[in-house]
């Protein structure tokens, strides 16, 4: 078989014909709901614990249904990149995040490491860095306060600096980052340009193909769409260029995460919750694609109504973002057959009614179909309003860090029909009949 496209990835992931015979011919991949694997003999046990044979011994240093995920994460973060890339799979998105940066911290490599991060970042991963890091362990955290400016980024690189982190869009303003630049000031400083890429998803973007080493991934956003498991993960591309670590860090960064720090501390996914996200991963591109043409339309609407102040989505050409966004937000295979090629910008935007923070909560309490919740990237549509909600531990820690405006609602567009979502939204900021 020629080298297969992304929605063939998606629901064929690594079970394939060869592979189901193994597992009696099942057609979905089986969920291995068990923590242990009986050997046929001594010896074999031996060989599996001693990794000599590709096996997995006990559910927290693998499983069956686990691996098919990571395989199926691995295929589609790496399609058309020019790489070989492998994945690790964790409970949640916060666990990527962790998992992706504490090996990168290590003193046993040199004292006093910094790392470089744009300052909007989801609040739990300013949280990690802020506290975790930066005043448990004395980690140097610079925070980039304008994520667009080149300059700015290279200019608080040093020879101590261990990684580049952004978000791109970024949660809840949707800011993007141009990653193709970073991954150049990466590559001379010989430290990994991590991207966490959940908004995007590799429907649109795959940041190892513009240049990335590393992406982290919130599976119990849009891959895990129907809401049902949390999960996160870390991609990867072989051969890192790492000035301060061991080579077999660098040679298989997912691999090393495996093996080493996820199965140490035990933050593996439960093989329940990866057989519900291969179910939903596999609908991911079609279902981005709606989402995401309905989220430009909300936009446009939204921005055309006079009682809205301000309309936060890199789809518009308002937004500061637009131009990058433009340039590398794509819907994966949309050229194929010489087609011409679809921008399409995410599922989610921000907005802020008129009227100040009180009307924006007399908004979110007049939804009617759009749910008030605070997930986003489901088939079903949410809204929050971030300042007080997903980001609030960051505004009470440090006021100054990451401008989330208190009275901007969060819209993650699902695939209700888009006729309904704008009638939601217009009878919500209309307010009661006089
Ligand atoms: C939700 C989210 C996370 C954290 O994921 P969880 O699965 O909730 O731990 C990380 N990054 C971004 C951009 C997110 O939206």
């Amino acid at each position: 078989m020629k080298s297969p496209r992304f929605t063939t990835l998606a629901v064929r992931g690594s079970y394939d014909h060869a592979e189901s015979a193994s597992h009696r011919g099942s057609l979905s991949e089986p969920a291995y709901l068990t923590t242990a694997q009986h050997f046929e003999s001594t010896e074999a046990m031996f060989a599996a614990a001693a990794d000599e044979r590709d096996d997995w011994v006990y559910s927290r240093r693998g499983n069956p249904t686990v691996r098919f995920l990571e395989n199926t994460v691995a295929a589609l973060e790496g399609y058309q990149v020019d790489a070989e890339v492998s994945a690790a799979v964790t409970t949640t998105g916060m666990s990527a995040v962790t998992m992706a940066t504490t090996p990168l911290l290590s003193t046993a490599v040199g004292a006093n490491p910094n790392i470089v991060a744009s300052s909007a970042c989801y609040g739990s991963t300013t949280m990690v860095f802020t506290k975790r890091y930066g005043e448990e362990r004395g980690v140097g955290v610079r925070w980039v306060d304008d994520p667009l400016s080149i300059e700015e980024w290279a200019r608080r690189i040093d020879d101590d600096t261990r990684f580049l982190y952004a978000e791109s869009p970024s949660n809840p303003t949707v800011q993007l980052v141009d990653i193709p630049a970073l991954a150049v000031l990466a590559r001379q400083a010989e430290i990994p340009l991590i991207i966490d890429s959940t908004l995007a998803t590799p429907a649109l973007v795959r940041p190892l193909a513009l240049g990335a080493d590393v992406v982290v991934q919130s599976l119990t956003k849009a891959a895990g769409a129907s809401g049902r498991s949390m999960g996160g993960a870390v991609i990867a591309r072989h051969d890192l260029r790492l000035r301060a670590h061991p080579p077999e860090m660098a040679a298989d960064f997912a691999g090393y995460l495996r093996r080493g720090l996820l199965r140490d501390t035990g933050s593996v996914l439960s093989p329940f919750n990866a057989w519900t996200l291969l179910g939903d991963i596999r609908e991911l591109r079609t279902r981005v694609d709606t989402m995401s043409s309905n989220a430009l339309r909300v936009a446009e609407h939204l921005a055309g109504r006079a009682d809205v102040v301000e309309v936060f989505y890199p789809g518009l050409e308002s937004h500061r973002s637009h131009a990058i966004a433009k340039r590398d937000m794509w819907l994966v295979d949309s050229d194929v057959d010489g087609r011409e090629a679809v921008n399409r910008f995410g599922f989610l935007l921000c907005f802020r009614p008129a009227g100040g923070t009180r009307a924006a909560y007399e908004v979110l309490d007049r939804l009617d179909l759009i749910w008030r919740a605070n997930n986003l990237g489901q088939v079903k549509s949410t809204a929050t309003i971030p300042a007080t909600t997903t980001h609030k531990q960051v505004g009470d820690a440090d006021p100054g860090q990451g401008p989330v405006p208190p009275d901007m609602i969060r819209l993650s567009i699902g695939l209700e029909h888009l006729d309904d979502l704008i009638a939601d939204l217009d009878q919500a900021l209309d307010g009661p009949r006089a």
